[in-house]
């Protein structure tokens, strides 16, 4: 049996994200990881939040809630959200866990052993009155270019210079405001990433199969410049994991947590123990996904994730991994995503731009995003969500093609022959010809859905669809009935056929009208391994309901009702 280890890029805890983030890494992984079960793969599919950082520490505080109460808050609405939306990972981890604590703790411990890391002095702004180190973004000031006052340490927003925290006039605390700010020496830990170059190097000469768009990002980082450059992998924050070797103490780092970028990809690995905790399942169970010495050799590993990181996961996380000098599992593809734009601009959270999750999932259900956005899962440039182009995808793909041909068949049947599947005679050329049109589809889906070219795999299924309603249409047995009962009831008997087909090709994208599909035939969800065989599977005289209407259209006041809702303040 083929094992796949499938990990999303972590959503970062501070907010609830938006369609393009959705699109962007978790639901594409999930149509994947639900086509490897159902073509029969080992399937491992993980994801968490990504819960360390400077900006969850000050959305708690906006929030006026403990750091850690609030990410734990906020990881049940993801979650949750996540549910919503039928994401099936196997677990859904926090980087904030124990097991991520002790696993990134070990990997700084056998990096420092290996000569892998290196301390370095640095120089950085302390605030008296928050009793913390600033991050530059973090103190304001008066711009010594334009003058205006609400310029950060990295930049002005308002002339766009670069800037560094000591270039500001009557610079103050970004969190507090308070003014009593002093320059400190500190120590920080870098990791020699650059020891890594050849070896890293080499190793994406190995990865032929990988898109352009993620090779050329990493070979830009290898070699642009200087070359690879180390990376520090420390902080003088309270929330994070905290610096230590292995087990033991290290001396001089008290006080400091390891840097997210660091412990948030170690997470995929913490997250798959996390797994095993919460399942009753032993070290051994997860270790066979990871440890290419205990059985991960066979493992298929896929990386989902958004381009801005790829350069993380093509070379510091390896770079972790390799320099550890332990046997842990590296990836072997990573799927990459530009971007999805919002109706003539970009999403934006501060503006309320766009469509969030939660919002999306109270107004429609889940199916008719799902679809909509890997009908336009941003693969080789960027997409657009648009409200003409959603309500089209929603009402002609979704209702009128697929809701349509199921209503419309099971609703005759029940009217003509009962809740059951009619007799009639073999099948004829009209049907073979259907199959023969379906089979090369299906050919055409699976080899897309093994490239993970998922935008070409939903044109294939919608043509899958489409072979049903004209097939549909030619025979009409609502008129061929009159004359010819029996031919009507053949074709009816191969109409209805091909709804449990339907439910298993769609599963991977609509999980849920699948499932509605599934039971109305009272079948089960199973991959067809022939066509021909598929279509005859229903004999007559099996039982089945009409289901409810499937998809409601939109209609156009709702668009341009939800347009105006979802344009944002500044529309
Ligand atoms: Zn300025």
């Amino acid at each position: 049996m083929s094992r796949t280890l499938i990990t999303s890029a972590l959503p970062y805890i501070n907010g609830i994200k938006h369609l393009g983030n959705l699109v962007g890494s978790q639901l594409p992984s999930d149509v994947y990881a639900r086509y490897c079960r159902a073509i029969g793969h080992e399937v491992m599919y993980i994801c968490a939040t990504d819960e360390h950082g400077t900006p969850a520490e000050l959305a708690a505080t906006k929030a006026g809630k403990d750091v850690a109460d609030f990410c734990a808050e906020m990881h049940d609405v993801q979650a949750e959200l996540a549910r919503g939306f039928r994401l099936s990972f196997d677990h859904y981890g926090r980087s904030s866990s124990q097991r991520n604590h002790a696993l990134t703790q070990h990997f700084a411990g056998r990096l420092a052993d290996a000569g892998m890391i290196e301390e370095v002095s640095e120089k950085q702004v302390y605030s008296n009155a928050d009793g913390r180190y600033l991050p530059d973004r973090y103190i304001e000031g008066e711009c010594p270019n334009c003058g205006y006052d609400g310029a950060r340490g990295d930049q002005c927003e308002n002339c766009t210079k670069q800037l560094e925290p000591t270039d500001l006039i009557n610079p103050r605390s970004a969190i507090s405001g308070s003014t009593d700010l002093e320059v400190r020496e500190t120590k920080h830990l870098y990791l020699r990433q650059s020891k890594l170059r050849d070896k890293l190097d080499a190793w994406i000469d190995t990865k032929k199969d990988w898109p352009i768009l993620t090779t050329s990002i990493a070979k830009k980082w290898l070699h642009d410049g200087d070359g690879l450059q180390d990376r520090g992998i420390t902080r003088d924050l309270d929330w994070g994991v905290p610096v230590k070797r292995g087990d033991a103490e290290w001396g001089g780092m008290e006080g400091k947590v390891f840097y997210v970028w660091f412990d948030a990809p170690i997470e995929y690995i913490a997250a798959t123990a996390e797994w095993a905790d919460a399942n009753g399942k032993t070290d051994a169970d997860w270790e066979r996904w990871w440890r290419t010495d205990k059985g991960a050799d066979d493992v298929n590993y896929v990386q989902f994730m958004g381009k801005d990181n790829v350069p993380f996961h093509t070379l510091s996380f390896p770079a972790t991994i390799m320099g550890s000098g332990e046997p842990w599992k590296l990836v072997d593809y990573i799927k990459s995503f530009n971007y999805l734009n919002y109706d003539g601009g970009q999403f934006s959270t501060s503006k309320g731009r766009g469509v969030f999750m939660n919002e999306a999932l109270d107004i429609l259900p889940s199916d008719y995003w799902r679809w909509w956005l890997m009908t336009h899962v941003p693969e080789g440039s960027d997409s657009e969500f648009t409200w003409d182009s959603f309500q089209q995808g929603v009402n002609k793909d979704l209702a009128d093609v697929l809701g349509n041909f199921v209503s419309r068949i099971t609703k005759f049947c029940r009217a003509k022959f009962g809740e059951e599947v009619p007799a009639g005679g073999e099948y004829g050329a009209a049907e073979l010809d259907v199959i023969a049109t379906i089979t090369a589809r299906l050919k055409s889906y699976e080899t897309n859905m093994a490239a993970m070219e998922m935008r070409k795999a939903t044109g294939d299924l919608r043509a899958i669809w489409v072979a049903g309603n004209e097939y549909l249409q030619a025979a009409a047995p609502w008129t061929v009935f009159k004359e010819n009962p029996d031919a009507a009831a053949t074709s009816v008997r191969f109409a209805l056929n091909l709804i449990p087909l339907y439910a298993a090709l769609s599963e991977p994208f609509i999980p849920d009208a699948a499932k509605t599909m599934a039971d109305a035939m009272n079948v089960g969800i199973e991959w067809p391994k022939d066509v021909g065989a598929a279509l005859n599977a229903l004999p007559a005289g099996h039982a089945f309901s009409v289901p409810d209407v499937m998809f409601a259209k939109i209609s156009d006041d709702q668009r341009d009702e939800m347009q105006a809702r979802f344009a944002g303040q500044n529309a």
